[in-house]
């Protein structure tokens, strides 16, 4: 156990990292923290190094078969989890600001991703109350149990857009199954996993048991996920790094899961609520600046509705309040960085280049405060094909683009032509319908009249370049374990197989079919 540190107190985290159960520089390349409201600087400190990592994962296998923690019943490791629960309830409004200075989200929306982070290690708490292991139905004179085992040092590497939340989705259901954790948080925010950190090791976990090893990927994350002794990946972040660590997870034969991008079609039917549906249809798309995995970027409209349904999507639109993240009201904070926005801008220029037209936004907006920050005004695009880069390609910004439907065929044809299948959302008055649709879209999560709803209790992942594995819900913690299997003789005899020869014959004359000889 380490001392509770100087990151607990006001202010952002010190920059120190706790590696292998000590709170220390890192001795890799600086990393950089702004504020992208106004580019300040939020912290320059030193990333962990591949010598940190091989020093926190080696530290973390042997914390795990320490039996301060290998022998703790389910009950006593969710005691370790409620407490950083209430840790992370204790210091919501800290690590809001903090994160908030780190992405630029607003500190309503950063204040809710705390409060679903403890929700989540509640959540993995009581899992481990009610996760049974099995008895199997008996074939022979033994007994069959499955249990589940934890696998060892668990790699958690996450993005930036959510990270307290996606931290936490990794690192409790990983814990509660008895493992070892690292944590590579993203490079643009890296903050707010040190305060976690800090939280962590508040909570009493034995020392080493959890790393916080920010860093860049090809440094540090290479590291993590190349080490021998970590065994599993657990990843949420662009396709095509999930690419590349389902190649490494491959050769290296350990399992992963992979939370990956996506391109998510929100539908509207010409008999939707349409107040409903606009609202619905902003938050889909805009909340977070459209920073979002699941953000709803491709809205189909039915044609007979699609010009008038777009042009009041494109008024509420450009009513939406841009600003400070940090003042009540404020609906847009700036993009994560400087270097995201320009990415942004290439998108909306190819999509006019590609024929589209902009209804709303296109452009930074000006004045104080926003010349300062990375801000760029929510878009609206319409009047390009399904076909275009805008269409087909993961923006991860505020840009919408909007195109008609005739009917449900052609609906489900549009919306399935993507190689992604995270999300989609379905406004409608026919439930029906909704039905159909939604069994037909390709995605791992649909929402009827309601969008970017989310539940711990309910599975997440996504189909095709979405990613695959599911988070969440009380299997969610099975991702994190093997089953072994033990068989518990019953049989008080020696096994007939070795009994001495008692045929008269040449060869043996044990009947077959008796209890010994039974394999399946
Ligand atoms: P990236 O894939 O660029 O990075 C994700 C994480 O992987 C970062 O910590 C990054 O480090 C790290 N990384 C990069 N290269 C390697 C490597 N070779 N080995 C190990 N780790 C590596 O994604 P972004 O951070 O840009 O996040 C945006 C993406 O995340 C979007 O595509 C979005 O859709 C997706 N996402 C998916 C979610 C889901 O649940 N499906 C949820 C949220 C986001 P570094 O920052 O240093 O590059």
């Amino acid at each position: 156990m380490t001392t509770p540190t100087a990151t607990l107190d006001a202010g952002l985290p010190d920059g120190r990292l706790l590696i292998a159960g000590d709170w220390r520089s890192g001795t890799g390349a600086e990393l950089e923290s702004i504020n992208p409201f106004d580019g300040s600087l939020n912290r320059t400190f030193a990333g962990a190094s591949p010598d940190d990592v091989d020093e926190a994962v080696t530290r973390g296998r042997e914390a795990m078969d320490e039996p301060a923690w290998r022998d703790l019943l389910p009950h006593e490791r969710a005691r370790y989890l409620h407490r950083v629960a209430d840790h992370i309830e204790d210091r919501v409004d800290r690590i809001a600001a903090i994160q908030t200075a780190d992405t630029g989200k607003t500190l309503t929306e950063t204040a809710a991703l705390a409060r679903s982070a403890a929700g989540t290690f509640r959540y993995f708490a009581a899992v481990l109350e009610v996760a049974e292991d099995t008895l199997t139905p008996r074939r022979g004179d033994f007994l069959t149990m499955s249990v589940h085992e934890p696998l060892g040092v668990i790699a958690a590497i996450t993005p930036w857009n959510s990270p307290i939340a996606s931290d936490a989705q990794k690192v409790a259901p990983a814990l509660a199954a008895g493992n070892a954790v690292v944590l590579k948080p993203a490079s643009w925010a890296p903050l707010v996993a040190l305060e976690l950190a800090a939280i962590v090791d508040a909570a009493g976990l034995p020392a080493g048991l959890f790393s916080v090893l920010p860093g860049s990927g090809r440094e540090t994350g290479e590291a993590i996920i190349e080490h021998p002794l970590v065994r599993r990946i657990s990843f949420t972040g662009g396709t095509t790094t999930g690419r590349h660590i389902a190649d490494v997870a491959a050769r290296r034969l350990i399992p992963t899961s992979l939370e990956l991008g996506g391109k998510s079609p929100t539908v509207v039917f010409a008999d939707a609520d349409v107040d409903q549906a606009i609202a619905g249809v902003l938050f889909g798309i805009f909340s977070s600046q459209g920073q979002s995995c699941i953000a709803g970027s491709r809205l189909f409209v039915e044609t007979s509705m699609h010009d008038e349904f777009v042009e009041r999507l494109a008024a509420a639109t450009d009513d939406l309040v841009l600003g400070d993240p940090t003042v009540p009201g404020v609906q847009l904070g700036p993009l994560v960085h400087f270097d995201h926005r320009l990415d942004v801008e290439r998108y909306i220029a190819a999509g006019v280049d590609e024929g589209g037209r902009v209804v709303s936004g296109g452009a930074r907006p000006t004045g104080p405060p926003f010349d300062a920050g990375a801000f760029l005004s929510p878009t609206i695009l319409t009047g390009v094909d399904n076909a275009s880069a805008v269409c087909q390609e993961e923006i991860f910004g505020p840009v919408l683009v909007t195109l008609p439907f005739d009917d449900e065929d052609d609906l489900v044809a549009q919306a399935n032509d993507s190689v992604y299948g995270l999300a989609a959302g379905i406004w409608t008055a026919d439930y029906r319908r909704a039905w159909r649709v939604a069994r037909r879209i390709d995605a791992g999560t649909v929402w009827i009249n309601t969008y970017k709803q989310f539940s711990i209790s309910t599975p997440f992942g996504g189909t095709k370049d979405s990613g695959w594995g599911r988070e969440k819900g009380v299997a969610g913690i099975r991702q994190y374990q093997h089953q072994k299997s033990l068989y518990w003789g019953m049989d008080p005899s020696p096994h007939a197989w070795a009994a001495p020869h008692r045929g008269d014959g040449d060869g043996p004359s044990r009947p077959e079919g008796t209890r010994e000889g039974r394999t399946s």
